[in-house]
């Protein structure tokens, strides 16, 4: 069942990072009646893990999702090895805060590489590596795909099919465990994106939102509020929706020149109010 209450919106606190730490943006979800956050894992650490999760669990929070692992490939093995034990470190921290799932931003090239393709086979072989650790404990990875202008630096998964394409081949047999992030900002471009979503079905793992704006000012930290930018949400939202995923949607908002600089709490009930306007099915 779809709502519109409160219940149905996450804030990841990304969206007001320049403004408070994860125990002030708690605060002020709550305030709203949001009781979902997906928090970052420089935001946890910065208050501590035990005291983040104990200010989730005594709120009686969800936590959508622990941003963030991935990061998988480097120019040598032992590079290689050691984002592979922070994957490990992140599995145990997103199950300290009883995260629905670890989001994967899987990685880019290493330094000084021109092979794509390499890159893209270490990412395999990363995720090959800490999924049946996460199976042990019990947390979902969800691959983000994003968008392509990322390549290079963050992520060469880029399309949800190609992110089910990894799924199928690292969980053939579907045990679980593995499955994707749907953010808009990333896959709303898609000309794939609707069968994609009907391939994922219940590999969707968590949905994030926010808005394209025209024109971007920059490609990293100027992602738009709902309803600012050209993406359907709604439309979206139906489509995530009927294939299977209905848990919180996510708003994810990067925007060092406009809500980075804003009071958080209005950024925080404008979240709310155009996620009610713009994204309801
Ligand atoms: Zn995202």
């Amino acid at each position: 069942m779809t709502t519109s209450q409160p219940d149905g919106l996450s804030i990841n606190l990304a969206t007001v990072r320049a403004q408070c730490d994860l125990l002030q943006a708690v605060e002020l979800c709550l305030a709203q009646g949001i009781t979902a956050i997906a928090p970052w894992r420089d935001q946890v650490a910065k208050v501590g893990l035990a005291q983040a999760a104990r200010a989730i669990r005594e709120n009686g929070l969800q936590v959508t999702g622990l941003c963030r692992g991935g990061m998988f490939p480097a120019a040598t093995p032992a590079g290689r090895q050691a984002a592979i034990d922070d994957n490990l470190r992140a599995i145990e921290e997103a199950v300290t805060l009883g995260a629905d799932c670890l989001v994967l931003v899987v990685g880019g090239l290493p330094e000084g590489s021109k092979d794509i393709a390499g890159a893209r086979a270490m990412v395999a072989d990363g995720i090959m590596a800490i999924l049946e650790p996460a199976r042990s404990a019990g947390m979902p990875l969800a691959i983000e795909p994003l968008h392509p202008m990322y390549a290079a630096e963050r992520a060469c998964v880029n399309t949800l099919d190609q992110a089910l394409d990894l799924c199928d081949a690292l969980d053939p047999s579907r045990e679980g465990g593995l499955g994707v992030a749907v953010d808009a900002y990333h896959v709303w471009w898609d000309p794939h994106l609707e069968a994609a979503l009907r391939r994922a079905g219940e590999r969707i793992l968590a949905h994030h939102i926010c808005d394209w704006l025209v024109p971007t000012r920059d490609l990293l930290l100027d992602r738009g509020m709902m309803g600012d930018g050209v993406i359907d949400l709604a439309g979206l939202r139906r489509s995530v929706e009927a294939a299977g995923f209905k848990g919180p949607q996510e708003v994810e908002i990067f925007s060092s020149e406009n809500w980075w600089k804003r009071p958080p709490d209005e950024v925080i009930a404008t979240c709310l109010e155009r996620w009610r306007c713009h994204c309801q099915p």
